[in-house]
């Protein structure tokens, strides 16, 4: 689950980091009520920082972020709400205290799960997309990796403060982010930029968290910051389906039963050339409302074909061909093609049902993945 950078700035102050004085605001009179209210606390303010609150990075060069005078506040807001950056609706914003930026640092905690390990990343070309420093400057990027059993050392601190030279004032920000990273469990805990102030003041100016979803549930007191308008439609729709669902770029839909084949399923399809566009395992029982389910969500993604893949065990095959069959009826028919391999348990019956209404129906699972790439790479 990821966080806004409102979030992640009050975990992060929770924790006792330095973050700007910030409110957030979710209509232009909420953003005049902040204003006030920063003003009240600091009767010199002059300039302001509104910033869109969405699941994206790169704001600031989409035009997400103004720094304006506090009288500009509310139209730089009204511009904001409703604005598209990145293909997200902007409908929640923080108004801050601008601060005056010296030096931007980034430092970040990621897990890598390649080496089992949190890789501990710090720059000192902060501001900027990570990404693209990586690709451009890798050597301006200092890694060290923590040990799940030993922690974040002293040593190691001092290793990326030396090491990407970063002010000695970072070392409780590191402290700190790497405390709020393993206390939630998180995959990402990220301050980009760190901010050295013309006044030398050093402030967390930006806030990237993401929990680890499979953890939540010891972390009840996080679940306020569930934000559902952020959540992904399909992925949403899987979890009320009971499905699992996993979005890929590719464009053929696989609709499998068991974990392990669907694995499997992706990598033949990988494998012919082709690349599916998602995860989905419909489960070890057998029930036609998740085929149906499943259906939609493929459709709504815009799938060129859809691949069945069907192992028969509990699962009974019949059951998902009438899953099949009503799916495509409720969807007043279909115009991508669909390739069904079944083999198990009731695979007879199934294959009646599927025949009589016009199927195709196979039992290899080679050819199945043959034949849907052949329909949609045509
Ligand atoms: P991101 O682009 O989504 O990562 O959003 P950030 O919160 O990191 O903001 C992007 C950039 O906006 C920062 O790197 C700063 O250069 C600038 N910025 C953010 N807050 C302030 C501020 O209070 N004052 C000034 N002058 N610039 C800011
Ligand atoms: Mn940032």
């Amino acid at each position: 689950m990821k966080l806004h950078e409102y979030q992640g700035k009050e975990l992060f102050s929770k924790h006792g980091l330095k973050i700007p004085n910030g409110v957030a605001a979710f209509s232009p009179e909420d953003v005049q009520a902040a204003v006030e209210r920063l003003s009240s606390a600091n009767p010199d303010l002059k300039k302001v920082v509104v910033k869109a609150q969405v699941h994206v990075g790169g704001r600031g060069k989409a035009g997400g972020i103004k720094v304006v005078d506090k009288e500009a506040a509310v139209d730089a807001a009204k511009g904001l709400l409703g604005m598209d950056l990145k293909g997200l609706i902007v409908s929640k914003l923080l108004v801050e205290e601008a601060i005056n930026i010296d030096k931007e640092y980034y430092i970040g905690l990621i897990l890598d799960r390649a080496k089992r390990k949190t890789v501990l990343m710090a720059s000192a070309m902060g501001g900027v997309d990570i990404e693209q420093v990586a690709e451009e400057h890798p050597e301006a990027i200092v890694k060290v990796w923590i040990d799940p059993a030993v922690g974040l050392t002293q040593f190691q601190i001092n290793q990326v403060i030396f090491g990407a030279n970063l002010p000695k004032e970072a070392a409780s920000f590191i402290k700190v982010l790497y405390e709020v990273y393993s206390s939630y469990d998180c995959n990402i805990a990220e301050i980009n930029p760190l901010v050295v102030t013309k006044e030398g003041q050093v402030i967390a100016a930006d806030a990237k968290v993401d929990l680890d979803d499979n953890a939540l549930f010891k972390h009840a007191e996080l679940m306020q910051y569930h934000d559902p308008a952020e959540v992904d439609e399909n992925e949403l729709a899987a979890k009320e389906a009971g499905l699992s669902y996993v979005e890929l770029d590719g464009d053929i839909g696989c609709v499998v039963n068991g974990a392990g084949l669907a694995m499997a399923t992706m990598d033949a399809v990988k494998y012919g050339g082709g690349n599916p566009a998602n995860f989905l395992d419909i489960g070890g029982s057998s029930n036609p409302a998740k085929v149906t389910a499943a259906m939609k969500i493929l459709q709504r993604k815009k799938v060129k074909g859809v691949l069945f893949n069907i192992f028969g065990g509990i699962t009974r095959c019949d059951d998902v061909a009438k899953g099949i069959v009503s799916a495509v009826e409720e969807m007043g028919g279909i115009d991508i093609p669909i390739v069904i391999r079944l083999t198990g348990t009731n695979e007879e019956e199934a294959r009646q049902l599927l025949t009589e209404k016009g199927y195709k129906v196979g039992s290899s699972m080679d050819e199945a993945v043959k034949e849907i790439i052949a329909l949609t790479h045509a």
